[in-house]
């Protein structure tokens, strides 16, 4: 039988919109509902969609503890008082540069950690500490979606956002969060089909 829990371990899960990023975390942490391992998934304040975390191809759930983005050092402070040792954080890429320092203490406590989020931006950047998490990750798994360009179909790797249907501009802010009362969307895109304007 594979060991689930592995000391002063990290993973990186990362891809587009719609690559299943939550339903791979939501499964992890099941397999360890047929164990004795303990595990704890944190979500940052800013993303509000969901109270836990949901997969939208399923009714899959998973609890996850409400942390303050500006500061991931609150992780080490929750977890002083929990016998745990597997570890999640979704949607790392909205906590500030700090997760770094959080994750690689983490590690050095032998903490079992999983990091999952987008690795780029709406623009097709590096988006927050993610690139540097996952350069740090012992494992990583690159997650893809299909594009929803109309009859493409090819592999999406990057995101689209759509305000009012349309591609938003450049040098609109990094992070609006779907459903928060404005008309933007999300959409997995292949490279050919990825529209960041510059004006
Ligand atoms: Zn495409």
């Amino acid at each position: 039988m594979p060991e689930i829990y592995k000391p002063g371990y990290l993973e990186a899960i990362f891809g587009p919109m719609k690559s299943g990023k939550s339903e791979f975390l939501i499964r992890m942490f099941n397999e360890l509902r047929y164990s004795d391992i303990k595990g704890v998934v944190f979500k940052p304040a800013v993303n509000t969609r969901e109270p836990g975390i949901a997969s939208r191809g399923s009714d899959m759930q998973l609890e996850a503890i409400i942390i303050d983005e500006k500061h991931p050092e609150e992780i080490l402070s929750y977890l002083e008082n929990l016998e745990c040792k597997f570890v999640g954080v979704d949607e790392a890429q909205f906590f500030t540069d700090n997760l770094v320092e959080v994750i690689e203490q983490l590690i050095q406590k032998e903490y079992h950690v999983i990091v999952c989020g987008l690795l780029l931006s709406f623009r097709g950047e590096p988006f927050g500490p993610m690139p540097s998490l996952v350069g740090r990750a012992h494992r990583v798994t690159r997650l893809t979606a299909i594009c929803e360009y109309p009859n493409c179909n090819h592999y999406a790797v990057l995101t689209q956002r759509l305000i009012d249907g349309q591609p938003s501009p450049y040098n609109s802010p990094l992070v609006l969060i779907e459903n928060s009362g404005l008309s933007e969307t999300y959409e997995p895109r292949c490279v050919n089909h990825h529209q960041v304007p510059k004006t």
